[in-house]
C-alpha cells in the first residue's frame, strides 16, 4: 500500500514530497522533514493509510530512523569534526532513489534490566562493535521486535539508550541489508495468525497482518563497511539519537493508531446496522464516545507536527513533549476504543463458530440460519465484520500500541525531563503570594 499509493496521483500530496537533496520526487517514506508542514502531512498519510490497511503498515520506522541519524549526525560532525552526516546524506539519498523500504532497528535484548550494557554478563545482550578493521567495523547482538524487518530491503541500526563512556562500543549506527551474511530474522508470533493460513473469513483482515510482523533480528558477527557507519563510540550522542528517534516515532502513533480507530469505529457501526440497534441511545453514545478518543489521538500527533522546529541540519523536529504526551495516550485510549467496540458488538466476538462450520453439509444450514443480522443482513456479512474487528480490537494489536515506539513508562520520562516542573511551581508560588512575577518586577523596576 505504502508503494501503490505513493503512484497514484489522487494521493501525491500526502504520498510525496520534494527531495531537499536532489529536487526529484520522492516517496513520502524516504522524505527527510523540511518544515512543520511536511511532518503534518506525515501524520496525515500514516492516517488515510491505516484506515485502508487496518494494521500496521511499517515504513514509519524507518523513515524516522533516517530523520534521527541525519539530525544527529549532523551535530556530532559539527561537535566533533567527523565525518558522518556525509554518509548519512548519501545513504538516505541511495534509499530516496530507489524507493527502499528501510528497517529501523533500536530495540535491544537487554538481559538484566537493572545493569548497564558493559555490566551484562553476557556482554551481547545490546549489539556492539567486536572487532575494528581498516575497512568497517564488525557487530553483534540483537534487536528485538522488528517491525517489518524480514521484507526491509535493508535496517538502519541505532543505540537504544544513552550510552557511557564504559559503554563505547555500544554507541554504533549503521545500515545493513536485512539479508547480509550473519544477520537471522526470527519471527514473532501473533493472536490468531494461523488462522492466516486457513484463508477465508477467519483471517478477519483479509489483506493484512494483525501488527507489523515483528522478529528478534540477530547479529551474529555481521561485516559493515566503513561508509555505512553513522555512530561508532561518540556515546555523548547515542542519548540524542534515541530521543529523537523515539520523539519522530511516538509522533506517527495518533496517525497511524487513528487510521485503525476508524475502521473500529466502522467496524461497530456496521454491526450495529446488522443487528437492527443502530438507533438506539446508548449506542449512538458509544460510537461518539469511540470517535471523541480517535480524534484526542489525532489532535495530539497534529499538534507536536504542527509546534515542529528546524534541528541545527535544516530538517524538523516534532515538539518532543507533545510527541510523547500522544504516544502515552494511545496506550490507554486505543484500550478504551477496543472494549467499547466489544461492548457494542457483543459476545459474538469471542464465540463466532469457524468459517468451515458455515461450509459444512451438515450444520451449516444451522449458521445461515442463527447467526444472520436484521433482514437483509447474511450470516457471512456479519461474520466478516466480527471477524474484522476481532483482529484489529484485540490481541496483539493491544500490545502493539502499549509498546510499540516504547513502553508507557519511557513516555513519563521524557514529560518529567520535557515538562518543565520548575517552572510550574514558579506560577503557583507568584499566584499564592509567595514570590513575586520576574516580568513584572523588572517591568516596574
Ligand atoms: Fe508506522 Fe504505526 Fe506501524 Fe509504527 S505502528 S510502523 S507508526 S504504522
Ligand atoms: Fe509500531
Amino acid at each position: 500500500m505504502t508503494y501503490e499509493l505513493a503512484h497514484d496521483p489522487q494521493f501525491a500530496d500526502l504520498m510525496t514530497a520534494t527531495s531537499h537533496l536532489t529536487g526529484k520526487t520522492i516517496n513520502r517514506f524516504t522524505h527527510i522533514h523540511q518544515s512543520a508542514s511536511d511532518l503534518v502531512k506525515k501524520v496525515k498519510m500514516l492516517r488515510m493509510i491505516g484506515r485502508k490497511t487496518g494494521s500496521c503498515f511499517q515504513r514509519c520506522v524507518g523513515l524516522d530512523a533516517m530523520n534521527a541519524v541525519y539530525t544527529t549526525t549532523f551535530e556530532m560532525d559539527q561537535k566533533l569534526g567527523t565525518d558522518y552526516f556525509q554518509k548519512a546524506r548519501k545513504f538516505i539519498g541511495m534509499v530516496q532513489e530507489k524507493d527502499l523500504m528501510i528497517g529501523g532497528a533500536m530495540t535491544d535484548a537487554k538481559g538484566d534490566r537493572g545493569l548497564r550494557p558493559s555490566q551484562q554478563n553476557d556482554p551481547d545482550m545490546f549489539v556492539h562493535v567486536v572487532e575494528r578493521r581498516e575497512d568497517g567495523i564488525v557487530v553483534r547482538g540483537a534487536k528485538a521486535h522488528q517491525t517489518g524487518s524480514a521484507n526491509s530491503h535493508m535496517l538502519l541500526v541505532m543505540p537504544t539508550l544513552n550510552m557511557t563512556a564504559d559503554d563505547a562500543d555500544y554507541a554504533v549506527s549503521f545500515a545493513v541489508p536485512s539479508d547480509e551474511k550473519g544477520i537471522v530474522h526470527i519471527l514473532g508470533r501473533q493472536t490468531n495468525d494461523s488462522r492466516k493460513f486457513e484463508g477465508g473469513v477467519d483471517r478477519g483482515n483479509l489483506g493484512y497482518g494483525i501488527v507489523g510482523g515483528e522478529a528478534l533480528v540477530v547479529f551474529d558477527d555481521v561485516f559493515i563497511p566503513n561508509e555505512r557507519v553513522f555512530m561508532c563510540g561518540e556515546f555523548d550522542f547515542s542519548g540524542m539519537l534515541v530521543e529523537r528517534f523515539a520523539s519522530y516515532h511516538r509522533q506517527n502513533y495518533g496517525g497511524c493508531k487513528a487510521g485503525v480507530g476508524d475502521v473500529i469505529v466502522g467496524a461497530s457501526a456496521a454491526l450495529a446496522q446488522a443487528h437492527g440497534v443502530q438507533d438506539a441511545s446508548h449506542v449512538r453514545d458509544k460510537l461518539t464516545e469511540m470517535m471523541h478518543l480517535t480524534e484526542t489521538l489525532y489532535c495530539g500527533s497534529i499538534a507536536c507536527s504542527s509546534e515542529g522546529m528546524p534541528t541545527r541540519s535544516g530538517a524538523y523536529l516534532v515538539d518532543p513533549l507533545l510527541a510523547n504526551v500522544t504516544k502515552q495516550n494511545v496506550t490507554r485510549l486505543i484500550y478504551e476504543i477496543g472494549r467499547l467496540s466489544q461492548d457494542l458488538a457483543g459476545g459474538i466476538v469471542a464465540t463466532l463458530p469457524s468459517q468451515k462450520d458455515f461450509k459444512d453439509e451438515r450444520v451449516g444450514k444451522y449458521l445461515e440460519k442463527y447467526m444472520k443480522g436484521r433482514e437483509g443482513v447474511s450470516a457471512e456479512e456479519r461474520a466478516r465484520l466480527i471477524r474484522l474487528l476481532e483482529n484489529i480490537s484485540g490481541g496483539t494489536a493491544l500490545i502493539e500500541s502499549m509498546h510499540g515506539a516504547g513502553s508507557p513508562q519511557a513516555q513519563r520520562i521524557m514529560i518529567l525531563r520535557q515538562g518543565n516542573l520548575p517552572a510550574k511551581a514558579e506560577y503557583a508560588k507568584v499566584l499564592a503570594g509567595i514570590k513575586e512575577d520576574e516580568v513584572l518586577k523588572k517591568i516596574r523596576s
